[in-house]
């Protein structure tokens, strides 16, 4: 019985020669759930391999700075963030998926390096806890505060030399969990802009190594149309009320700020505050 089924098979002509639909179909259904399966693993480890090699860069470009800096100085003195800046857009070691390394002094002494891309200290969103600061400011003090610089033409500025609104913000800030100088921001202006609206300016950039007039990347949250956009603004120069010093700070007005055109950002790409950080890295730090 057997070896006539096996003879009626066989006896047809060609017949097991190709694979039946089902056959098709069950071979497509198991690649569909390895792909399913691997896929996303996968991806995971091409992530994680990106971000070590960002690490390794990283790590040989603190060195070398650090080596520069000794060659340079003549192991007497330090270099500027921006000189430090300069060298490391030089240099032979960058993040290879494009994030634009910025330098800071951790402290003041040892020479960090920051991607923007890679590290995770930076996926943060300072708008966001802005605006829950101003919509519930936790106390009377501070709601006074953000009534009274949400008006047009006022302003709070990180570099401002005695503002004690400034301290009043970056305290408030610290206590809902964002150590601005942790985040690797260095400069901030929260600008009112009338009936309680505002935009804030930011940027990892020290402003002190910036003359006047130079342009410097920045990201915007407007909260009038609840967007994001990066692009640059010009420094300029403020003097503190009715004392004679002078100091930087972010620009004033339309005039001051314009948007970063070298890669797109659509009306749908400002809602997304990932995505304008992910065209923020990728800015060159200044422009002229
Ligand atoms: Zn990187």
């Amino acid at each position: 019985m057997a070896a006539r089924a096996r003879a009626k098979a066989n006896g047809g002509r060609g017949r097991q020669k190709g694979f039946t639909l089902v056959e098709v179909i069950v071979v497509l259904v198991i690649l569909a759930v390895l792909a399913a399966l691997l896929i996303p693993s996968m991806v995971g480890w091409i992530d994680k391999a990106h971000k070590r090699a960002c690490e390794a860069s990283k790590a040989s470009l603190a060195r070398d700075l650090q080596a520069e800096e000794i060659y340079q100085t003549e192991g007497g003195g330090k270099l500027t963030t921006s000189q430090l800046q300069e060298l490391a857009q030089a240099s032979e070691f960058y993040c290879k998926q494009g994030g634009v390394y910025h330098v800071l002094r951790n402290g003041a002494e040892e020479i960090q390096i920051v991607c923007p891309l890679h590290d995770s200290a930076y996926t943060f969103d300072m708008s966001e806890v802005i605006r829950d600061l101003v919509a519930n400011p936790g106390s009377e003090e501070l709601k006074a505060m953000f009534q009274s610089f949400t008006g047009a033409g006022k302003y709070i500025d990180s570099t401002s030399k005695q503002g004690t609104n400034r301290e009043k913000l970056e305290g408030a800030l610290k206590e809902a969990g964002f150590d601005l100088q942790t985040q690797g921001i260095q400069s901030w202006s929260f600008q009112g802009m009338g009936n309680g609206q505002f935009l804030l300016y930011w940027t990892t950039e020290d402003l002190v190594d910036y003359p006047v007039g130079s342009r410097v990347k920045v990201m915007r949250y407007n909260s009038l149309r609840d967007t994001y956009t990066a692009g640059y603004i010009t420094v300029r120069e403020a003097q503190l009320e009715g004392k004679g010093e002078y100091y930087p700070v972010l620009g004033r007005g339309d005039a001051s700020w314009s948007e970063f055109a070298g890669i797109p950002q659509s009306e749908a790409d400002k809602q997304q505050f990932d995505t304008i950080y992910q065209v923020f890295g990728q800015m060159p730090a200044g422009a002229n």
